[in-house]
């Protein structure tokens, strides 16, 4: 890599230089445009807008990239998170485990069912659930433990499901940043989406697998459990006009099922690609004062984000704002101290790594399409504020 000289240190950038964006979903949506454009046309020309065929087949394929036995379409990753629960009958007076580092969704839904979450801190090195905290977490309460693979970095499972197992509380993974991600279990490499009883994954276009809008999976090795919840997203019916459960107005598009059909055939090529651009951040930020992503040795990573750590945080994002790199945090605010919780008498301090991480986490681009010279315009911006 060349040294930046000294005369480009100018606060803002080159004119020439264009804005590298977190994500790309234009880059992506070019290259496959001759794809989704069929796709469309294909459904539109029969108008099976509603439970067409490419929704089955995309449960299908989905599930098979998981290896479970089964999968649910929904309508987002939080109708995904809230489908699972109500199936595993989680309602009031239940209490689930989860961590205050994540999107909220992951609590809303449980708030939503009257359940109660119960939140144990985060491990400093990997940034996922402190799985030595969940034991003295449990009572006789807990219904659901809700590991969060954030940033596509898988929680150490190995170590969490025994102790669910232990005391007969099944896992619901939010997968919602996980797609294709790996863990090795008792020397068997499984898929995120397949370790728990249930796992809700999200395709927010930003994902790394994104419909062209709102949509969500439920996967599961349960196929009864499973198919009520399909049934679930569907009004609570198993036939037309005929319903045996509560349910929702939550099923998964055939047009967004079309388009993520397409491009579940490069999610686990992007993913690769992924994991190469974060191998180059890796490199490139060696040596200088800053956190860079633990990747556990039994794990393979999604990288829905590369996520940094200093407590420089916000004058390394102007820097890199003035170089016109955009970076973003997730999340700025843990959960237990958001407004809308203030009624559960959450203190802070409670839960100090992620208070601490919430302040110094850093979220620099990555999306398959970034182009070697765009990492390297990255890795430079970051070495240049360090002074290298
Ligand atoms: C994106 C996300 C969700 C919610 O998914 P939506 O599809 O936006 O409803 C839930 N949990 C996590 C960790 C997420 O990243």
């Amino acid at each position: 890599m060349t040294a930046t000289p000294s005369s480009s240190l100018s606060p803002s950038a080159p004119a020439s230089q264009d804005v590298i964006p977190l994500v790309d979903l234009g880059a992506q949506h070019a290259a496959l445009w001759p794809e989704l454009e069929a796709a469309m046309h294909a459904v539109v020309r029969r108008s099976a807008f509603i439970n067409g065929e490419e929704v089955r087949l995309f449960e299908q394929e989905f599930g098979a990239m998981c290896g479970v036995a089964a999968a649910a379409g929904c309508a987002s990753g939080t109708a995904a998170l809230h489908l699972a629960l109500v199936a595993l009958g989680i309602g009031p007076g239940d209490e689930v485990i989860t961590v205050p580092n994540t999107f909220i969704a992951t609590t809303e839904v449980m708030r939503e069912v009257g359940a109660r979450f119960v939140f144990v801190d985060v491990d400093s090195r990997t940034q996922q659930m402190d799985v030595s905290q969940v034991e003295a977490a449990i009572t006789p309460h807990t219904r659901a433990i809700v590991p969060v693979h954030l940033f596509g970095i898988p929680v150490d499972m190995p170590a969490l499901l025994p102790i669910a197992a232990r005391h007969g509380i099944p896992v619901i993974e939010d997968a919602c940043q996980a797609h294709g991600a790996a863990v090795l279990v008792d020397g068997e490499w499984r898929r995120a989406g397949s370790l728990g009883a249930l796992a809700a994954f999200s395709f927010y276009p930003g994902k790394n697998i994104g419909a062209l809008g709102d949509a969500g999976i439920v996967t599961g090795n349960d196929v009864a459990l499973v198919t009520r919840i399909r049934n679930l997203a569907n009004h609570g019916r198993a036939a037309k006009y005929e319903h045996d459960l509560d349910g929702y107005g939550y099923r998964l598009d055939t047009l967004q099922a079309a388009f993520l059909r397409v491009k579940l055939r490069y999610l686990l090529g992007w993913n690769d690609r992924r994991r190469q651009i974060a191998q180059d951040y890796t490199e490139g930020l060696a040596g200088l004062p800053l956190g860079l992503p633990h990747v556990p040795d039994d794990v393979v990573p999604a990288f829905h984000l590369y996520v940094v750590t200093t407590p420089e945080r916000d004058r390394l994002r102007d820097h890199l704002k003035s170089r016109k790199i955009e970076t973003g945090i997730h999340y700025p605010l843990p959960l237990h101290l958001q407004p809308v919780y203030r009624d559960l008498g959450f203190r802070r301090g409670q839960f100090p790594v992620t208070e601490r991480l919430s302040r110094e986490i850093l979220s620099l681009p990555i999306y398959p399409e970034m182009a070697d010279d765009q990492i390297a315009r990255v890795v430079c911006a970051v070495r240049e504020f360090f002074g290298q």
